[in-house]
């Protein structure tokens, strides 16, 4: 992400440091499941190694970190008014869906739902928005907006927490300041979030149900979710809700016996998740029912990369949004998205595979295509003709600028160049026409050596990171009470000129508390 560079160490004492932080995630439970260990993402406290983590966070101008906050509450309010527009959403995905089996699958709960006119009055989103900075022309661009299972609010709070400890202990020998490490309090927004849309459902016998994988080695982030919720809310798991559940004539859903205000899914994005017709009814029944869900079938549509890609197009974002400025500000973090029955890119692309990424309807990393393989992808699929391309969307290929970074996984810190991907989470509820919750809601960053083409923590290509603001962030002006995490901050810069210094404004918004069970 970088544009300043973080402090080069000798490597004895990289190492050092990288064992006391790994010391630290053990007894935080910044943890994840060791794949060495068969048992580990299926059995809780079994075979738990630190979770992949960057030593020291990455550098980030305090500009693009104030602009991707901006744009959170935008992008959560535009999910939400595309959701609406059932007839947009099928008529940019039916391509897609001749040539997609997932995406048909989703298209045709979708539809039924068009058809018995199915109103959510109750409209949860926990939607993460991810960007990287382009070297080339310095811009936050974004890579995608995940609207189902946006990870890492549990463990990314908590590396932010590790950052912020180490420089405090080292800080002066690294010339860093830890203030200027953001507070991140995206796992108790989210359980807020969550807490507050069970609270507008108004049952207070019903549960806020997580739908997760039987086989997660990532449950511990799912874990400190629900640690915030289980004290205070009626709150499970659930693996099998094809077995355990039906819906009542009145739309109540029923799991195991127990009523269902919420239902939050930590699965279901992947065709993986569907192995069978079961599951598959099973998404189809917790849609028909009045459950509150995160995301509803309208919301993960709006997710996908194919509506990222004609939202693009001109003249659609003016379908959803009034404001100019928001408009804007929203194009402006556009990359280039192009459809592949435009006969021009394709030839650019083919000509020039290393300036673009091409990207399947897929989820969960490892899915895209780059470099020699994206160009005989597209010259195979070319060649067969129909509508295979329709599969498919093309990207403008992200170069962020790479800078020293020391990744520890397993025990060990290597040393090496690596680029960063920032996440910015975003919470949205909504209860008919009231606006309950729309803002954003902590962060997290991502990275990997510069060598690698995809992203994914669980999938093992990245690491968790923070990120370093760096700029003229007056940090003698930034109290200690506004990086408690109970607050969010918001940066408001004035303009530079040649006799003033710039200065920046916090403003800070007290966190919603979680809402009072009667
Ligand atoms: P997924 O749904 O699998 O997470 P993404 O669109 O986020 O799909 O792509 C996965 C990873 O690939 C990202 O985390 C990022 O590292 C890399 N990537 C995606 N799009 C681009 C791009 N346009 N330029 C550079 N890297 C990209
Ligand atoms: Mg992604």
């Amino acid at each position: 992400m970088s544009a300043a560079v973080p402090p080069a160490m000798d490597p004895a004492a990289a190492g050092e440091m990288a064992r006391e932080a790994a010391a630290w995630c053990a007894l935080h439970g910044l943890v994840v499941g060791d794949r060495a260990d068969p048992r580990s993402a299926t059995v809780p406290g079994v075979g738990l190694v630190h979770a992949p983590f960057s030593l020291l966070p990455a550098h980030l101008p305090e500009s693009f970190w104030r602009q991707a906050c901006d744009l959170a509450p935008i992008f959560n309010e535009l999910v939400d008014r595309v959701s609406m527009d059932g007839n947009f959403l099928q008529d940019a995905l039916s391509k897609t869906r001749e040539v997609d089996d997932f995406t048909s699958r989703l298209l045709e709960i979708h539809r039924k739902m068009m058809e018995i006119n199915k109103e959510e009055n109750i409209r949860l989103g926990l939607h993460r928005s991810d960007y990287m900075l382009d070297s080339e022309t310095s811009s936050l661009l974004q890579i995608e907006l995940n609207t189902i299972s946006a990870s890492f609010p549990g463990l990314g709070s908590l590396v932010s927490d590790l950052h912020r400890t180490l420089i405090k202990q080292h800080g002066t020998l690294l010339g860093l300041e830890h203030k200027r490490v953001p507070a991140n309090a995206a796992n108790t927004q989210f359980a807020a979030a969550l807490a507050q849309a069970w609270a507008e459902f108004n049952i207070d016998s019903a549960v806020i149900m997580m739908i997760v994988q039987p086989e997660e080695r990532n449950m511990y982030d799912q874990y400190w979710l629900s640690t915030h919720l289980q004290d205070s809310y009626p709150f499970m798991f659930c693996l099998h809700v094809e077995a355990e559940g039906q819906v009542l004539p009145d739309g109540t859903l029923l799991v195991g016996g127990q009523k269902v205000a919420v239902v939050y899914y930590r699965a279901g994005y992947t065709p993986n998740d569907y192995p069978s017709e079961a599951e598959w009814s099973a998404r189809l029944m917790m849609e028909q029912s009045s459950a509150v869900k995160c995301p509803s079938i309208s919301y993960h549509l709006v997710g996908t990369k194919k509506i990222q890609q004609e939202l693009a197009k001109p003249s659609v974002l003016e379908r959803f949004l009034e404001s100019k400025e928001e408009i804007d500000k929203v194009r402006k973090c556009f990359a280039g998205l192009w459809s592949l029955d435009d006969e021009e890119i394709i030839k650019t692309a083919v000509e020039k595979p290393e300036l673009f990424v091409l990207k399947p309807q897929r989820e969960g990393g490892g899915n895209n295509i780059y470099g020699l393989d994206l160009r005989e992808t597209l010259v195979r699929l070319q060649k067969e003709g129909g509508d295979a391309l329709a599969a498919y969307i093309l990207m403008q290929r992200i170069f962020p600028k790479a800078s020293l970074a020391y990744l520890v996984r397993g025990g060990v810190c290597h040393e090496g160049l690596a680029i960063s991907e920032l996440g910015i989470y975003g919470a949205y509820l909504r209860y008919k026409d009231k606006v309950v919750i729309n803002e954003q809601c902590g962060y997290l960053m991502r990275t990997k050596v510069s060598s690698s083409d995809e992203g994914g923590v669980a999938a093992g290509f990245a690491v968790l990171d923070s990120l370093y603001l760096t700029g003229k962030v007056k940090t003698n002006e930034i109290s200690e009470r506004l990086f408690h995490p109970n607050y969010i901050l918001c940066f408001v810069n004035q303009m530079l000129n040649m006799y003033f210094t710039r200065t920046v404004f916090l403003t800070c918004n007290q966190q919603k508390s979680f809402p009072v069970r009667n």
